[in-house]
């Protein structure tokens, strides 16, 4: 795995289901108040579909920029972790189409390069504008790190707010589900794993 791999974030040429018929999908909208019982004519909701429409068409087609910098780096010895914290992040549970707010912890073990701390977030923020679920946002983020930083020791800690949970259902304010993804030593030596949960519950 080389460092200069591409990350996974959508390629603008073949993007068939980002693409998005803005105008359509306000008139959807305009239908489906209707059907709420509403009427989309009067004034407080005559602008509603189509600035709707158009915050989806900004939530898909976020680009959260290049995610494959890398830096170089000089092993001085022994194991060494590079944690990343408080990366926060919005997305949107596929389940019920409800927010979901993402405190996202990375952790790595470096091999011969470091990746620029700002591109931890870039990654987080590629995989949060999408419909998702909280553990394959996980998933993803360790995917493209380990490819951005030429490094298999990789862990992220996600802590998720979700709206769906808060809001409807259990109705629990306080709910907080915790997701890892640990791959390579950070899989393997408690010790590690450890050292990054720790970290991403500390305060901040
Ligand atoms: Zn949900």
């Amino acid at each position: 795995m080389t460092a200069s791999a591409e990350t996974s974030t959508q390629p603008a040429a073949d993007s068939g289901p980002r693409q998005m018929d803005t105008a359509r999908v306000a008139e959807l909208y305009r239908q489906l108040l209707t059907e709420l019982g509403e009427d989309p004519g009067r004034d407080g909701l005559l602008g509603t579909p189509a600035r709707v429409a158009a915050w989806w068409s900004e939530f898909l087609d976020y680009d959260p920029g290049a995610t494959a910098a890398v830096f170089e780096y000089e092993p001085s010895g022994g194991s060494h972790l590079v944690v990343v914290g408080g990366i926060t992040v919005w997305s949107l549970c596929e389940h019920h189409l409800l927010p979901m707010r993402l405190t996202v912890t990375i952790g790595y073990c470096p091999r011969d390069q470091v990746l620029g701390l700002s591109k931890f977030a870039r990654i987080a923020h590629a995989h949060a504008h999408r419909l998702q679920l909280q553990e394959r946002f996980t998933d993803g983020v360790a995917e493209d790190v380990i490819t951005a930083a030429g490094s298999g020791d990789v862990g992220v800690v996600a802590e998720g707010e979700h709206l769906c949970m808060s809001m409807r259902g259990v109705r629990e304010q306080q709910a907080r589900t915790t997701s890892t993804s640990l791959a390579g030593r950070l899989h393997d030596e408690p010790g590690l794993a450890s050292q990054l949960l720790t970290l991403a519950r500390s305060p901040r």
